[in-house]
């Protein structure tokens, strides 16, 4: 497990060094266990692992492990950076939006020191999310994260907006997952949707970029008339949903194309249009 040896050989303690190199083999098991769960769901049913082992000594070291030999060691870190760097295009899996800059423990290491550096417990994330999610312990299936490594909430489309407001343009984000997603799944979509107050998020970045368009969309719609003005965010929606089938963008453009008030009437107006 040369994950494992890695972080653990910078230990200057020689105290510290002998407690976890005992632990190699169970800390081995352990994550060969964590990946059987996490596939089928079901990281809230490791709770034998919950506050091992039962040495308070050997669990210190555990999370020395994490915060000494991974993030502050320069072998760690190289070891830190790689698991960042499994974040597509560096986005937090999470909000699907902001940068990735730290790593979350799935299952928190306060209450799981065998996991502290399980690399399959490390996932990239956003300090907001990580700080978020924080130390918080899944009871039951609904209420787990998803993990990005196994779940993938993008096999269907969840995310959808409608317009609330035409002047200035606000909208409500909302999580509606695909009926064929299982209903434990929909359960878990909403609720990371609202764990991680992905609707404050959307909306406050959607506001901002539409208002940022607002200039061309109102002269598309001089030149071209409300069914142009449809086409191209129906075709903005169509190329951001290549990106990611749940991304903000897609859902706003399509709020907007949906929206016949939007593309009829004056919330796009200049001053001086004519109407
Ligand atoms: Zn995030």
């Amino acid at each position: 497990m040369t994950f494992y040896v890695d972080v653990i050989c910078s230990s200057r303690s020689k105290d510290r060094l002998d407690r976890l190199s005992r632990l190699n083999m169970v800390v081995l098991e352990v994550a060969e266990r964590y990946e059987r769960a996490a596939l089928f769901g079901e990281l809230h049913l490791l709770k034998d692992l919950k506050d091992k082992p039962d040495d308070e000594a050997v669990r210190s070291a555990l999370l020395w492990a994490y915060n000494g030999g991974l993030v502050q060691n320069e072998v760690g870190r190289r070891r830190y950076n790689e698991l960042l760097s499994r974040a597509p295009d560096g986005r937090c899996p999470f909000c699907g939006h902001r940068d990735v800059d730290t790593l979350d423990h799935q299952l928190p290491k306060a209450s799981y020191p065998l996991l502290a550096v399980v690399p399959d417990n490390l996932v990239p994330a956003c300090s907001v999310c990580n700080h978020r999610k924080n130390d918080m312990v899944a009871t039951s299936t609904s209420t787990q994260t998803l993990h990005p490594y196994f779940e993938h909430a993008d096999r269907g489309r969840w995310l959808f907006a409608r317009v609330v407001s035409l002047d200035p343009v606000a909208f409500a984000f909302f999580a509606e997952p695909d009926p064929t997603f299982s209903a434990t799944m929909q359960a878990r979509i909403r609720h990371q949707f609202t764990q991680f107050h992905l609707a404050t998020l959307y909306g406050t970045q959607a506001s901002r970029q539409v208002n940022g368009e607002r200039e061309w969309l109102i002269k598309l719609r001089q030149h071209g008339g409300p069914d142009a003005l449809r086409e191209h965010l129906r075709d903005a929606a169509s190329s951001w949903a290549a990106t990611s089938v749940n991304c903000w963008q897609r859902a706003m453009y399509e709020a907007l194309a949906d929206n016949p008030g939007y593309l009829a009437d004056s919330a796009i107006r200049t001053a001086g249009e004519v109407t």
